[in-house]
C-alpha cells in the first residue's frame, strides 16, 4: 500500500522525481517510497509417478507429479498453491524454500536446482512481488497439511488442477511442462 507520512518522521509524503520516476518521498528528512517488489519463495516438489521411470511408459515425463495444497485462508481460499511464502529478514532463498514446505506439508525438502524467477502481484493492493521458484525433491518427513494449508494434493504435471491461485505459479508449472514435453 503506497505510504502517505514517512515512516520516519511522520511527515506528509510529497512527488518527487527520482532517476526519471516520480516516487512518493519525504520533503523533511529525504526518504524514498521505492516500493521495491517483496522477496518470495515458491517450492515445485517433484516426484515420479505411477511407472514414471519405467521404459515402458509412452509418455512418462508427464506422470511426474507435483505437490500442490490447497489454500486455507484468502487471498485464493479453496484454490490450490506451490508451497512457498515471503522472505524472512536476512534469510537466504533455499532455507525459506526448507522452512515454508516443512511447515505447509510435513515433508523435508532439498532444492535441486532454481527453475526461474516470476513476476506477480498479491493482496488487495496488487503489491510486486518477485517469486524465485525452486525445484526440490523429498528427502525426510511424514505428509500433513499444515500452517495455511488445507489438504496437500499431488498432481501428475498432465493433469493439473484448474484453480492454480497465482499466475506465476502457472507460469512456472508451465514451465516444467513444456521442459518435460521437450526432455519425452
Ligand atoms: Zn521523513
Amino acid at each position: 500500500m503506497p505510504y502517505k507520512f514517512c515512516p520516519q518522521c511522520a511527515t506528509p509524503l510529497e512527488p518527487r522525481e527520482v532517476e526519471g520516476r516520480t516516487l512518493p518521498a519525504c520533503p523533511a528528512c529525504g526518504w524514498v517510497f521505492y516500493n521495491n517488489s517483496a522477496p518470495c519463495v515458491g517450492v515445485v516438489v517433484v516426484r515420479p509417478g505411477p511407472g514414471g521411470h519405467v521404459q515402458e511408459n509412452p509418455a512418462p515425463a508427464l506422470r511426474e507429479e507435483v505437490l500442490l495444497v490447497e489454500r486455507g485462508i484468502e487471498p485464493f481460499k479453496g484454490w490450490w498453491d506451490i508451497p512457498g511464502g515471503f522472505l524472512e529478514s536476512g534469510e537466504h532463498p533455499a532455507e525459506a524454500a526448507r522452512r515454508e514446505v516443512l511447515e505447509e506439508t510435513g515433508l523435508e525438502i532439498e532444492p535441486v536446482e532454481v527453475l526461474d524467477f516470476y513476476m506477480d502481484v498479491y493482496g488487495p493492493e496488487n503489491e510486486p512481488t518477485l517469486n524465485i521458484c525452486y525445484l526440490a525433491q523429498v528427502v525426510d518427513g511424514e505428509e500433513r497439511a499444515g500452517s495455511d494449508a488445507e489438504r496437500l494434493g499431488w498432481f501428475p504435471l498432465d493433469a493439473l488442477p484448474d484453480k492454480i491461485a497465482f499466475n506465476w505459479e502457472r507460469e512456472a508449472l508451465e514451465t516444467i511442462r513444456a521442459r518435460r514435453v521437450g526432455e519425452g
